[in-house]
């Protein structure tokens, strides 16, 4: 059996629109007196939580030697197969035998997971909390050996993203890397 539809009447109040309009006037202005849960990107910056995922680093000894060894345990561990790294013997004196002459990781393959820190067994590779990074071209999003240890040095002290350190981040895209 055909079920019949009848069409919306409006009211004489629905006719007049004002109090619809009122409904979303106090809806407006109610929001004046909220907390802003928005923010002024890029003039001010978001700070991530403990543990985000961003951009990476290697990792330096105080006198300023790399940590990384050129073990390759973290492009073996990358699913992603975007870390490229060429070893050599290294320049230093004393233990280590081995660093990276070059170490590429591409930015655009990498999905932020963090396998490359977990399984790094010297604690060379860091995931910081840089995550406003961008360029123009697929090359330019390859982060190389220099870029990544500048990354150390713009985030050593765990305050990328506090005021005192705006204007960096501001200046920071991958321009930093090549
Ligand atoms: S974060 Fe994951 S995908 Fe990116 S380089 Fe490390 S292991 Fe590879
Ligand atoms: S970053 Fe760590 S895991 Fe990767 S090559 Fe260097 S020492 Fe090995």
């Amino acid at each position: 059996m055909a079920t019949i539809v009848k069409s919306y009447e409006p009211t004489f109040w629905d006719k007049l629109y004002l109090p619809a309009l009122m409904r979303g006037l106090i809806v407006t202005f109610r929001h004046f007196f909220r907390k802003n849960v928005t923010i002024q990107y890029p003039d001010q910056k978001h700070i991530p939580p403990e543990g985000y995922r961003g951009l990476h680093r290697l990792n330096k000894y105080p006198e300023g030697r790399i940590k990384c060894v050129a073990c390759e345990m973290c492009s073996a561990a990358c699913p992603a197969d975007c870390i490229h790294i060429i070893p050599g013997p290294s320049p230093w004196d004393g233990g280590k035998e081995r660093y990276p002459v070059r170490f590429d990781i591409d930015l655009l393959r990498c999905i932020f997971c963090g396998f490359c820190e977990m399984a790094c067994p010297e604690e060379a590779i860091e995931l910081t909390e840089i995550y406003d990074f961008s360029d123009y071209t697929r090359d330019d999003l390859v982060i190389d050996k220099e870029g990544l240890l500048e990354v150390y040095d713009l985030t050593k002290d765990q305050n990328y993203y506090t005021k005192k350190n705006l204007s960096k981040a501001s200046s920071v895209n991958t321009s930093i890397d090549t």
